[in-house]
């Protein structure tokens, strides 16, 4: 029998403290350590130490005195956290975005190149991916900040070493996507990540969103594939080998059209982006499959604005299997907010309704659990903030930087 804590111990519980004053710090500032004290209930002596960790590594500052209520006045912290960014990166069949993000939150860099994902062998991929993290990590390194993490989230099944196990509308299979870019950025001294860019994107989400903080919460993509980001009591759901949020892939219709999974009546082609293509604009794809969505997403829009029946009806139909969809993941995890993200959101006025019927119609609970169906407001690059939310939520959790050398 051990008896006392141990060393590892001692550093759960010290990053955990650190957590606690960086969040108390976070929602009161400007506050003293005695008010810190006063409300986590840690001890002076404790929160003293912690603050002058924090200092030291430029994640709070001091702001001057103010006068207390009771007795002398107190010297006022407040978050500094711009001496750090991290960077999210987002793969998608048809571009690659990159953001970066101070932990202020302030948004540094966002960047969007054409890249056709479908049509690039992996091994090319993953240069011109390094390539661009390796130009942000320099951009964010010149403004004088440390780069605390690169994360790339990729549209597939990622496993926990960050391997792509599976990305079927990228055309990936067994790419070591993780270690290839550390070999490509040359071990770098930041965290190098991969993740599913709906985990990454409900990440975004839960930290940046309308909805930010709301603990039962699901993003959907929109992008050439439909995937959940599952938070479930504040946490994302993982499952055993990180491959949950599959929905893409619920058969809502045996007989409905071919998939590129290779079954049929997914959900994704029923309402993923190619089907909706395929609906409204037929003859999009005479001269071979389309890579870049954007301008067929606009003429979309464009259609449906002049209230063209055929648009009207097709964006009802799409949004009907979307809102089956839905009602599935409302019944299994009964979410607070599920957020449409990608494509559907330019879409999301005319999918909307359809779905928010077909959900309250399939729901089981009352009211679909109350279960709100919305579109996201972070923008096309969800996944990539979201990247960037993963190194900087390490932070909160009270895993410090190391300090500038
Ligand atoms: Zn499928």
């Amino acid at each position: 029998m051990q008896s006392g804590p141990q060393p590892a111990d001692f550093a759960d519980v010290r990053a955990t403290n650190l957590a606690v004053v960086l969040r108390h710090v976070r929602t009161h500032a400007p506050c003293s350590r005695a008010d810190i004290a006063a409300a986590t209930g840690l001890n002076k002596a404790t929160v003293s130490s912690l603050v002058a960790d924090l200092i030291e590594r430029r994640l709070l500052r001091e702001t001057g005195l103010a006068e207390h209520r009771i007795g002398r006045p107190a010297t006022m912290l407040v978050l500094d956290g711009q001496p750090y960014a991290a960077i999210g990166m987002e793969v998608a069949a048809d571009h690659l975005t990159a953001v970066a993000v101070d932990l202020a939150g302030e948004q540094l860099l966002s960047w969007r190149r054409a890249f056709t994902g479908t049509e690039t062998a992996a091994g090319k991929a993953v240069s011109t991916i390094a390539a661009l993290a390796a130009r942000a990590a320099s951009r964010v390194a010149a403004q004088g900040r440390q780069v605390l993490g690169v994360t790339v989230g990729v549209p597939g099944l990622v496993d926990a070493d960050g391997a792509v196990r599976l990305a079927a509308g990228l055309g990936w299979r067994d790419v070591e996507l993780r270690a290839d870019l550390v070999r490509a950025l040359r071990d770098p001294k930041y965290d190098v990540a991969v993740d599913n860019d709906a985990n990454l994107s409900a990440l975004a989400e839960h930290r940046y969103g309308a909805y930010a903080g709301t603990a039962n919460l699901v993003y959907l993509t929109g992008e050439l594939g439909i995937g959940a980001g599952v938070v479930v009591d504040g946490r994302l759901l993982r499952g055993g080998r990180g491959f949950s949020g599959e929905v893409g892939h619920l058969q809502l219709d045996p007989t409905g059209p071919p998939c590129p999974c290779g079954r049929v009546g997914c959900l994704e082609a029923l309402a993923g982006v190619r089907a909706i293509i395929r609906r409204v604009l037929p003859d999009a794809e005479a001269d071979g499959p389309v890579t870049d969505f954007a301008p067929e997403i606009e003429e979309v829009v464009r259609r449906a604005r002049r209230a063209d029946a055929a648009t009207l009806a097709a964006l009802t139909a799409v949004g009907r299997h979307l809102g089956h969809g839905v009602s599935i993941l409302a019944n299994l995890v009964n979410p607070d907010v599920v957020v449409l993200g990608g494509n559907f959101v330019p879409l999301a006025p005319w999918l909307l309704p359809a779905a928010e019927s077909e959900l309250a119609t399939r729901a089981v609970a009352p009211d679909a659990g109350g279960c709100k169906l919305v579109a996201s407001a972070l923008g096309p690059s969800a996944a990539a903030t979201g990247g960037a939310a993963r190194a900087l939520a390490a932070v909160d959790a009270g895993h410090l930087p190391p300090l500038p050398a």
